[in-house]
């Protein structure tokens, strides 16, 4: 079996192909290198089975031989990405979903589609069911993302529908772990950071806003099952265990036993003020849930920026976008 993996480069690219060639794939990554990064595939380098092409899958995508599969997960993915990129983020949402979805035609090749909780936006119904149909400003900072997946899964439904493409369509809700870039922006990331560092914990807003926390082994064990499993509608994959920014920064502080201080910052335009996924979906069709908690999935993930700490590769967090 040979696959294309695009943003292979990225933080769930790079895990998922690491599992793709445990379970025998042959891997084609693919990566502009705009929020990726060859860290992230380095270990690969002398890997027979692992290729790859820095390539924009906004532009036509060309991949000489067979392919059996393709695991579209090229996309910026932080609330920071978005205002810096916000055509890029369009564009490979809708144009790089249309090419990969070509491709997959052409090959005859099944695709997963990673698309997001943030489909649903600032969500009106708690936990978030697929049958949701979400509530999202289309042309606040964060529409550029929240748009572009949603035409990303219409398009991946009419592929399906009209070619007979064999689509998958994950919900990937909030994940962490290793190889999450230290000024990602995101929460865990940036507290992480900045307990490690000694700064302040930006808490944006009033910190009652909640989120639920997917260690990345966990999700990546989702997507695989979703990738053998037969279903065409989306899938959410994520971990229901539901935590307030505040409480969240409580525990990444107790985990590195930082004095860091907390720092009341603005909430960014349209954050959602709740998330959590309702996973029976993927409970009965994946036999699935999530097994690591938040402490343990910390643990590692302190572990691996303490890591690079020691290699004086910790930039400093980000401003607020708010
Ligand atoms: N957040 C925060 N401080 C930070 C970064 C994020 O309080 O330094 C909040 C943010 O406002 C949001 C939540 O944490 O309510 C999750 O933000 P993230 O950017 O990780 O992802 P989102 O779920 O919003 O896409």
């Amino acid at each position: 079996m040979r696959v294309l993996v695009t943003g292979a480069a990225g933080f769930l690219g790079s895990h998922l192909t690491d599992r793709l060639l445990q379970e025998g794939f042959s891997v084609l990554g693919m990566d502009n290198l705009i929020t990726g990064s060859l860290e992230n595939i380095a270990h690969l380098e002398n890997e027979p089975h692992f290729d790859f092409i820095e390539h924009d899958v906004s532009k036509y995508i060309d991949v000489p031989g067979g392919l059996d599969g393709i695991f579209h997960f090229a996309s910026p993915a932080s609330p920071i990405d978005y205002l810096e990129l916000p055509i890029q983020t369009l564009k490979v949402g809708a144009l790089g979903t249309h090419n990969a979805l070509g491709l997959a035609k052409a090959k005859d090749a099944r695709l997963l589609l990673a698309s997001t909780s943030e489909v649903y936006g600032d969500p009106l119904v708690h936990p978030q069911p697929e049958s949701y149909w979400g509530n999202v400003n289309p042309i606040g900072p964060r529409g550029v993302y929240d748009e572009a997946k949603r035409f990303a899964e219409a398009i991946t439904m009419a592929y399906h529908r009209c070619h007979g493409v064999d689509t998958r369509i994950a919900r990937i809700f909030n994940t962490y772990g290793s190889r999450m870039r230290p000024n990602d922006g995101r929460v865990v990331s940036n507290f992480i950071v900045q307990a490690l560092s000694g700064e302040p914990i930006t808490v944006y807003g009033d910190g009652s806003q909640s989120r639920s926390f997917c260690y990345v082994s966990d999700l990546i064990e989702g997507i695989w099952r979703l990738f053998n499993a037969d279903i065409h509608n989306p899938v959410n994959v994520g971990n229901p265990d539901e935590y307030t920014i505040r409480q969240l920064a409580d525990v990444v502080l107790a985990a590195t036993s930082s004095g860091s201080k907390l720092e009341a910052m603005p909430l960014p335009i349209d954050d959602p003020m709740v998330r959590k996924p309702d996973i029976s979906l993927a409970a009965s069709v994946l036999d699935w849930k999530p097994e690591v908690v938040l402490e343990v999935g910390l643990g590692h993930t302190i572990a691996y920026f303490q890591e690079l700490q020691a290699r004086g590769a910790l930039k400093t967090s980000p401003e607020s976008t708010g």
